[in-house]
């Protein structure tokens, strides 16, 4: 996989990645306390039980379903705790209003070749 050279304009600044964060927020009604990004091994996203989410620098690269799918995710979970079958669907309409003709999709490993998981639960945050 190439992991070398990106072209800039592929890489999105952080306070574009934040201003993505919050326009769903306010899509989904919900309100994060702080949003932070920084460096992450094992997972690409958390939420505290304090309602902090954390995202992973390397989402700042990622292609934009990805970074939709994850921010979805943590964002979700302000609403919802547990990946239930409303937070699946809820997850899925929410992603095909902003990309209808894309499939849910799988989020990258970890650069050491590991699972990256996108919750500090279980699983890869993906549907499934
Ligand atoms: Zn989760």
């Amino acid at each position: 996989m190439n992991r070398g050279w990106q072209p800039l304009e592929e890489i999105v600044p952080v306070e574009v990645f934040r201003a993505e964060v919050m326009a769903w927020a306010k899509r989904l009604g919900v309100e994060p306390k702080e949003i932070r990004i920084r460096k992450m091994k094992r997972k690409w996203a958390s939420c505290s039980s304090q309602g902090r989410l954390t995202f992973d620098r390397d989402l700042l690269r990622q292609p934009a379903p990805v970074r939709t799918l994850v921010i979805l995710h943590e964002l979700l979970h302000l609403r919802l705790p547990t990946h239930n079958k409303l937070f699946k669907s809820l997850l899925s309409a929410y992603f095909h209003e902003k990309y209808p003709d894309l499939p849910i999709p799988e989020l990258p490993a970890a650069q050491d070749g590991g699972p990256k998981h996108g919750a500090p639960h279980k699983g890869p945050a993906r549907v499934r």
